[in-house]
């Protein structure tokens, strides 16, 4: 035999080892039957425990040897519901108030299922999903009200969207050859600055871009939570008298802490004046843009930054994972990217083609397509009810705040900007130290019992139960139900 022969009749040629279903009809039976399971889990949202801790004996059921023979489908299915589906975060749930969670719709449960189906690979190269991503990227330049020529992609979330905008800033800067040299062999001290209340994934970026943690320089904030423009104008001074290089200004819409916005105007006319890169992050706070008055106007001047990054996750209910980052230099994005070997050169013929390519943009060359979901909520909801569910959220939030104010058991720890309530239960005759205690015990409690899921914080050294709503099931009466718990709660201390 020679080694074609061998090697041919090795090969199974009549019935190669594919993964595809034996039996279609089963496939297809078992598929409807566990699409029905998923839209009831949605439907249900409400009707289950906010969480249900995962009992020991589940997470041990869950742990299994190396699966080296598969299991039938049906087996598999059953598995998941029971161990899996079981025992989610909750945050489908219209009572889950921890955290930033968005709560994801039916809708884009479908289009999850639709992408799985194409399995299109969105790095690169001419095919539909490419232009999706390109439609949802102009979508957003217009939301934001961006310039026709700006860059943008689609990122797992604002973490990753805010180390490409850094990373655009950084090659801006420094020019592309900083690629090739690294960042050691600069001599300038780059520089940056954001407030005390900023999100740890800023000072994450730092570090990841080789910029260092420390030399973000973190301003006070004023008693609204929001970045002290005095003390930034002072910091970059003295910073530029040492001989450091200021380079980057970063803007709050939104804190995660308490929601709080940055004077976002301001910051533009002081990153002009001192020639930074001026990024805003908007993870869910950007979307105040789309609810209307007074709202919108909270967010004013996101359209002057040099680069933006939110989320489609949290606030516009697109199923995890979602963010994007907008970048008004395309040049300083792509050169920041860019960055191709011989088989993957730019200038392909067919499918080859397509310009331009993702994978110039970002990290990533293997990319899923997460425009999709991004499109069909677009598509099918609109931003007017995109909007009007962020608007309810607002006005529920504020409702919020107010009862607070009005209950002598309770003390609200942060004004209400936007969507994030702070506050803490209280009674005559404790200490501080015995209220913190109570406040995490509450929020406990409530998450053990399955009644709400808020989550703490600490707010001016005080331990406080932190009520963010970003759900478009929330009604008023979800927000009586986790008051009137937490005082009943609160009395069992
Ligand atoms: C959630 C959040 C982030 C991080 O976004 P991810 O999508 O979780 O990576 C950054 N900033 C703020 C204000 C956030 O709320």
């Amino acid at each position: 035999m020679s080694d074609l022969e061998e090697l041919e009749s090795t090969l199974d040629q009549k019935a190669p080892h594919s993964l595809d279903p034996a039996d279609w009809n089963a496939f297809r039976s078992d598929a409807h039957a566990l699409l029905d399971v998923c839209i009831d889990h949605i439907r249900g949202a409400r009707d289950r425990p906010v969480w249900t801790p995962m009992p020991e004996e589940v997470k041990k059921d869950l742990s299994v040897p190396l699966p080296l023979d598969g299991l039938p489908l049906p087996e598999v299915i059953e598995t998941f519901k029971r161990l899996i589906l079981t025992y989610p975060t909750g945050n489908t749930h219209p009572r889950f108030f921890g955290w930033v969670h968005g709560a994801g719709t039916a809708a884009g449960m479908l289009a999850e299922m639709c992408a799985a189906s194409m399995n299109a690979n969105c790095g690169g190269r001419d095919h539909s999903a490419i232009y999706v991503e390109r439609q949802v990227i102009d979508w957003c330049r217009q939301i934001f009200n961006f310039p026709q020529t700006a860059s943008g992609i689609l990122t797992v979330g604002t973490s990753m969207a805010t180390v490409i905008a850094f990373a655009a800033a950084r090659a801006r800067k420094l020019g592309p050859a900083m690629r090739g040299k690294g960042i050691q062999k600069i001599k300038r001290r780059l520089v940056g600055y954001c407030s005390e209340e900023a999100h740890a994934c800023i000072r994450k970026s730092f570090d990841l871009l080789g910029l260092g943690a420390e030399q973000l320089h973190q301003i006070p904030a004023d008693s609204s939570y929001a970045i002290r423009l005095d003390a930034l104008a002072e910091q970059i001074t003295q910073d530029t008298a040492r001989g450091l290089t200021p380079f980057l200004l970063v803007g709050s819409a939104g804190t995660a802490n308490c929601g709080s916005l940055d004077d976002l105007d301001a910051l533009a006319d002081i990153a002009a004046k001192e020639e930074l890169w001026f990024h805003i992050d908007g993870a869910f706070g950007a979307w105040a843009r789309i609810a209307g008055k007074p709202w919108s106007q909270k967010v004013a001047g996101i359209d002057r930054a040099d680069s933006l990054a939110f989320d489609f996750h949290k606030w516009m209910s697109v199923p995890y994972d979602a963010g994007c980052v907008l970048i008004r230099d395309h040049q300083a994005h792509r050169e920041a990217f860019a960055m191709r070997p011989d088989y993957l050169a730019t200038g392909g013929k067919a499918l080859a083609g397509g310009e331009p390519w993702w994978c110039d943009y970002g990290v990533d060359l293997s990319r899923g397509f997460r425009a999709l979901k991004v499109w069909f909520t677009l598509l099918h909801f609109g931003l007017d009810n995109l909007g009007t569910a962020i608007a309810d959220n607002c006005l529920q939030a504020e409702r919020l705040g107010r009862l607070v104010e009005a209950t002598p058991d309770f003390e609200l720890l942060a004004p209400v900007r936007l969507n994030i309530c702070c506050f803490r239960y209280r009674r005559p005759g404790l200490d501080e130290a015995r209220l913190d205690r109570i406040n995490s015990d509450i929020v406990a409690r409530l998450q053990n019992d399955g009644i709400a899921a808020p989550s703490t914080t600490t707010i001016g050294n005080r331990k406080a139960i932190r009520v963010a709503i970003v759900n478009h099931r929330t009604t008023s009466e979800d927000i009586d139900t986790l008051l009137s718990a937490t005082i009943a709660i609160g009395q069992t201390f």
